[in-house]
């Protein structure tokens, strides 16, 4: 089933291209040769209008292509999947290499559905330290953060597992056949972008044969078939990217995907948000510490040989529950879409610039939170971080900078 999925949207994503290539080619005969050229010019003698079509014409032409291009170019070489947990990359890499044996050169992806691996029980599981050196992370009830079987590895706040590409994604938003592939962090601002441009090279379209249709009329000279197809198919195109482009922009002042405004409304958030160390269960908060106790030691008893270093390293955190609907990365409408669009305007028109929020990852968070999570810390009391225990983190992460390496503080 999955398998047939894939191998049909393969199918799609080749032919798709030439498609939308073949409409444009023919627009542009229409538009220039048989509107602007034949009828504008020769029979009308209206050589401003012509010249005005032409003009809008092939501006919104060449945005339509440039932010195409990038979102190609940016979902093929930057879709901005998580890395693969070992176990996955061990299980695919036999998977491919049996299809080899079995189909010759055949080689497939799909092997990840057909596996699932449980979250990794290692207390010193590789990766896990990137989510407790935040101060917030999305998590289970647990307080361990999202697993992906399929991946095999921890999933990173707001990633979602894509099937046709058998990846999580960050920011993953949908799989688009018109593109060939998944739009997430890395392309969403482009795809904004190629939607609103394509929707609007239509209506120019639109607008261009539809006088030329009514003045065709007005002098007697009739209809034109080839005028008709033109608007019905700019119709068609314009109508579903005019949609798409104003749905993605309003997920992007909500700071919502489509993936999560699907269940936005009904959707709780876990967080584990940091405390102080050792801070005990709240009324109603849960709490874990980082790094998790080795096998042998209690909950929460870490081995009496650990040096400073470490002591200085764990880290405890309440898990918390949001209200049903509440979105922690809500900056609100303007700093929502700056993250995603870019802090210039002339960045919100141009497809050069990555969106913000793709390098925004820091010590705090993976994505900037909004003014939620301060109300959260209030809503549960949780204590803050002592001045103290501040101060030790960030001594110890600049030594960590410095010299990388394992060394204790004095
Ligand atoms: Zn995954």
């Amino acid at each position: 089933m999955v398998s047939a999925q894939t191998a049909s949207t393969r199918w799609l994503v080749r032919i798709i291209p030439l498609i939308l290539g073949g409409c444009a080619g023919f627009a542009t005969y229409v538009l220039v040769k048989r509107i602007c050229i034949d009828f504008f010019l020769h029979t009308r003698h209206q050589s401003g209008a012509a010249t005005a079509i032409l003009v809008l014409y092939f501006l919104f032409l060449l945005l339509m292509l440039v932010t195409y291009f990038r979102v190609l170019v940016v979902i093929q070489h930057n879709p901005g999947v998580t890395p693969l947990g070992q176990k996955a990359i061990q299980l695919r890499e036999a998977d491919k290499k049996r299809k080899r044996r079995s189909q010759g050169t055949e080689t497939d992806l799909e092997a990840g559905e057909r596996y699932e691996s449980c979250p990794d029980s290692n207390p010193d599981s590789p990766g896990l330290e990137r989510f407790y050196s935040k101060d917030v992370f999305m998590c289970n009830t647990d307080g361990r953060p999202f697993w992906c079987s399929s991946c095999c590895n921890w999933k990173v706040d707001r990633a979602h597992h894509c099937s046709e590409l058998e990846r999580c994604v960050k920011k993953m938003d949908h799989f688009c056949p018109w593109v060939g592939g998944v739009i997430g962090e890395t392309s969403f601002k482009f795809f904004i972008q190629f939607t609103f441009y394509t929707a609007v090279y239509c209506l120019i379209v639109i607008i261009a044969a539809a006088i030329c249709l009514a003045q065709r009329i007005q002098s007697g000279a009739g209809t034109d078939g080839v005028v008709i197809a033109i608007i019905a198919l700019s119709a068609f195109f314009g109508l579903f990217t005019f949609t798409m482009a104003c749905t993605s922009m309003r997920y992007a002042c909500m700071n919502l995907t489509n993936v999560d405004y699907v269940k936005s409304k009904r959707v709780v958030h876990q967080l584990a948000i940091r405390v102080p160390r050792g801070t005990t269960k709240g009324p109603n908060y849960g709490v874990i510490t980082y790094p998790l106790p080795k096998p042998g030691n209690g909950p929460g008893v870490h081995a009496p040989e650990e040096s400073a270093r470490d002591q200085l390293a764990t880290r405890t955190f309440a898990i918390i529950k949001t209200e049903m609907g509440e979105n922690p990365w809500d900056l609100g409408p303007y700093r929502n879409w700056k993250s995603i669009m870019g802090d210039s305007w002339i960045d919100w028109f141009l497809p050069f610039k990555h969106s913000p929020c793709a390098s925004f990852e820091n010590n705090e968070s993976f994505y900037e939170m909004g003014p939620l999570y301060q109300q959260l810390r209030e809503r549960f009391s949780l204590p803050s971080l002592s001045s103290e225990e501040e101060k030790e983190t960030r001594e110890l992460k600049k030594q960590l900078h410095s010299d990388g390496t394992d060394s204790t503080p004095s």
